[in-house]
């Protein structure tokens, strides 16, 4: 069995998983403010992982996903958007405290790999996996195996420039795909949806008042601040137009990005994971008729835009995967 963490801006979840892809234990705790606290509780929950399951099986390996770029060969967290460290090396510190081999890699490319090992992409060889969070997580199988680039920080594809004149990212450029097709976009563009007033042309015509009536502001106590991702995917489950619209918005721009992909990669399948996967079809239909109008044949022919499978463990499948497919 395989010993695997999670390690996110908020949690760091641990787990026992087989290689069937059964959890055989399983716990989790906030992330603590330090890079000591971290590496210390890291290697503690590890070793509550180890002894819960000592009398069932033995860990073969221990796989540590993080949330930002790694450098792959030397196991170290280069760079954390969320965490308060920089060149952290965590695979050595790991290994020295138990003795077995440790694998570190970055979350989007562990949630790629979790989905060919375990989840909806057992067959394909060439896969993309896209995570739609707060930002966008990311990873590319390539004939079977994850694409790490150079410096193992390839498929930043969250950083994709998508509208160059688009609204400024937090790496600094304009217009990147998680800028415009995350969790933080829908929120955005459900906020600009709701402040406007209502819209001279559709109350001249007779249309559909604007913002002011949506549910979303209803959910959200009539704060625009209080707005989120799920209040958005409430109000556009009960039916809410506005709620719709910002989903019809952020799904066109998701199908311009997986467009890219389309082309540039040709994979058999992209799966999209993460909180506002979870909203189905209001964001998955727009993005397949985007490919469906706008990519290459025969591109679009062969691809599948499907649902990730794994929900909120897709990290910590990966890492168990990671630790799998680097043994074997
Ligand atoms: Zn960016």
């Amino acid at each position: 069995m395989a010993v695997a963490v999670d390690i996110g801006g908020t949690k760091i979840a641990a787990a026992a998983i087989d290689s069937n892809g059964h959890i055989l234990a399983f716990s989790k705790i906030d992330t603590p403010g330090t890079a000591e606290s971290v590496s210390f509780s890291v290697i503690k929950l590890i070793k509550g992982i180890i002894e819960t399951t000592s009398s069932v099986a033995e860990p073969d390996g221990i796989g540590l996903a993080v949330a930002g770029t790694v450098d792959w060969s030397r196991g170290v967290i280069v760079q954390s958007p969320n965490l308060p460290y920089n060149n952290l090396a965590l695979k050595d510190s790991v290994e020295r405290a138990f003795g077995i081999a440790a694998f570190l890699d970055n979350d989007g490319n562990l949630a790629a790999l979790g989905e060919k090992h375990f989840g909806v992409a057992i067959e394909a060889r060439n896969f993309v996996g896209l995570t739609l969070g707060t930002g966008i997580g990311a990873g590319i199988i390539i004939d079977n195996f994850v694409y790490r680039g150079a410096t193992g920080s390839a498929a930043e594809l969250g950083h994709m420039v998508i509208d160059a004149r688009g609204p400024q990212c937090t790496c600094g450029s304009f217009g990147c795909f998680e800028e415009m097709a995350s969790g933080r976009a829908l929120v955005r563009i459900a906020e600009e949806r709701v402040k406007e007033p209502a819209a001279k042309k559709r109350t001249e015509n007779g249309g559909a008042s604007a913002g002011k009536k949506s549910a979303i502001l209803e959910l959200a106590e009539g704060d625009i601040d209080k707005i989120t991702g799920s209040i958005v995917t409430e109000a556009a489950n009960v039916g809410d137009p506005i709620a719709i619209e910002c989903f019809k918005e952020v799904g066109y721009w998701l199908g311009i990005g997986i467009n890219n992909i389309v082309n540039i990669f040709n994979p058999e399948i992209i799966a999209v994971g993460g909180g506002m996967a979870g909203a189905g079809e209001l964001v998955l239909k727009p993005a397949r008729d985007v490919v469906a109008r706008q990519s290459l044949h025969p591109n679009k022919d062969v691809v599948s835009i499907v649902k990730a499978k794994l929900g909120n463990n897709a990290g910590l499948f990966g890492a168990a995967a990671l630790v799998f497919s680097e043994l074997i």
